[in-house]
C-alpha cells in the first residue's frame, strides 16, 4: 500500500507535535508516526517545572497529551506505529511503516529523539524490570523504604537520586569519577541530602540476584578494590542515545549518532529531509528547545514545498 503527503513526520515529543502544528496549521497534508515511545522521554518523567507557560508546573504525559490534541485540531493525521527503514536517494523520499505502508512525502522532519544509555551488563539486562530501571519516576515506588542505587554524576542521575531519597531508606549514587557533572544547583542538593550516600571514582561490575535485584559489586577504579552493597533497586542514568539507526545510509551523523544539521537551520545533507528535537541536539536536551526546533523544521519543511 501506497500513501502521499506533503509531510511526514518521525516522532511525537516536543518536537514531532509542535512540528506537526506548524505544518498542519500551515495547510500542509501532515501525517506524524508515533514511534515506539509515544510522547517521548516527557512520558517517563514526572512534574515539569521549566516549561514555560504551566506557571504551577505539568505532568510530562499530560503535557503531550496536550500537544497532540493541539496538533489535531489544525487537521494532522496522527498514527500510532514505527517507521521502520526510509530511503531518501530520490526527490520523493520513501518512508516505510511497521504495517507495510510505503509513505511517499516531499518532506520528512525526523523528531525520533532518543533513549536510555545502559551499562551492557548481562545481569543488568537479565534483571532489567526485575529490580533495574532507567526511570525513577516510573519505577521509583517500588522501592519505598529500600535501598537503591542511582549510577550516573550527571542532572539526570542528580534528578533520579533526590526524587528516590523521598522514597527509598538510602540511595547510594555511583560515580565513575571524583567529579560531577550535573548543575551546580542539582550537586548542592545532592551533598546536602543526608540518605544519599556518594561513591566516587566507582564503576558497577554486577548487578547481584538470580531472579531479582539482591545488591551490586562495586569497583573502585582507582585502587581497584571491590565491594558489595546489598540493595533492592538500580537505575541507571548515564545518559541517552539518539534514536537515528534508520537514518544511517542516508543522512550525515557525528561519531555519536546525532544528526548534523546546517548551523541556524534543520537542513540536513539531503534536501526535504529536517532533523529537531533531541535526534540533532546533544547539548541542550529540553522540552522547550526540542520545541523550538520542531517549529523551526515546520518552518523549512514549508519553505521547502513551496519550491518543489
Ligand atoms: P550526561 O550529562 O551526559 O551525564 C552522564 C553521566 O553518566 C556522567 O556523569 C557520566 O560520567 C556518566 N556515565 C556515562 N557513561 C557511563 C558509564 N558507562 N558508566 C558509568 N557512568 C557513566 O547525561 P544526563 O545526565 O542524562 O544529562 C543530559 C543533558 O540533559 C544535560 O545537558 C543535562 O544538563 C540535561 N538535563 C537537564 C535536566 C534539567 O534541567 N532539569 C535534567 C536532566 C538532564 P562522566 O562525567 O565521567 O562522563
Amino acid at each position: 500500500m501506497q500513501e502521499i503527503v506533503d509531510v511526514l513526520i518521525i516522532g511525537s515529543g516536543p518536537a514531532g507535535y509542535t512540528a506537526a502544528i506548524y505544518t498542519s496549521r500551515a495547510g500542509l497534508k501532515t501525517l506524524l508516526y508515533k514511534g515506539d515511545q509515544p510522547g517521548g522521554q516527557l512520558t517517563i518523567t514526572s512534574d515539569v517545572e521549566n516549561y514555560p507557560g504551566y506557571p504551577d508546573g505539568v505532568l510530562g504525559p499530560q503535557m503531550m497529551v496536550d500537544f497532540e490534541k493541539q496538533a489535531g485540531r489544525f487537521g494532522a493525521e496522527i498514527r500510532s506505529g514505527m517507521i521502520n527503514s526510509v530511503d531518501f536517494s530520490d526527490k520523493k523520499l520513501k518512508s516505510i511503516s511497521d504495517d507495510g505502508i510505503e509513505i511517499q512525502s516531499k518532506s520528512v522532519i525526523i523528531s525520533t529523539g532518543a533513549s536510555a544509555k545502559w551499562l551492557n551488563l548481562e545481569s543488568e539486562q537479565r534483571l532489567n524490570g526485575k529490580g533495574v530501571s532507567a526511570c525513577a519516576v516510573c519505577d521509583g515506588f517500588f522501592f519505598k523504604n529500600q535501598d537503591v542505587a542511582v549510577v550516573g554524576g550527571g542532572d539526570t542521575a542528580a534528578e533520579e537520586a533526590l526524587y528516590l531519597s523521598k522514597l527509598a531508606s538510602n540511595v547510594h549514587l555511583i560515580i565513575r569519577r571524583d567529579v560531577m557533572r550535573a548543575s551546580k544547583i542539582m550537586q548542592e542538593r545532592i551533598l546536602n541530602n543526608k540518605k544519599i550516600e556518594i561513591h566516587w571514582n566507582s564503576e558497577v561490575k554486577e548487578v547481584l540476584g538470580d531472579k531479582e535485584v539482591k545488591g551490586i559489586e562495586i569497583i573502585n577504579n582507582l585502587n581497584n578494590t571491590s565491594k558489595e552493597i546489598k540493595l533492592q533497586g538500580v537505575f541507571i542514568a548515564i545518559g541517552h542515545q539518539p534514536n537515528t539507526s534508520i537514518f544511517k545510509d542516508f543522512l550525515d551523523m557525528d561519531e555519536n549518532g546525532y544528526i548534523i544539521t546546517k548551523p541556524g537551520s534543520t537542513e540536513t545533507n539531503i534536501k526535504g529531509v529536517f532533523a529537531t528535537g533531541d535526534a540533532q541536539d546533544n547539548i541542550y536536551r529540553q522540552a522547550v528547545t526540542a520545541a523550538g526546533t520542531g517549529c523551526m523544521g515546520a518552518l523549512d519543511a514549508e519553505r521547502f514545498i513551496a519550491n518543489y
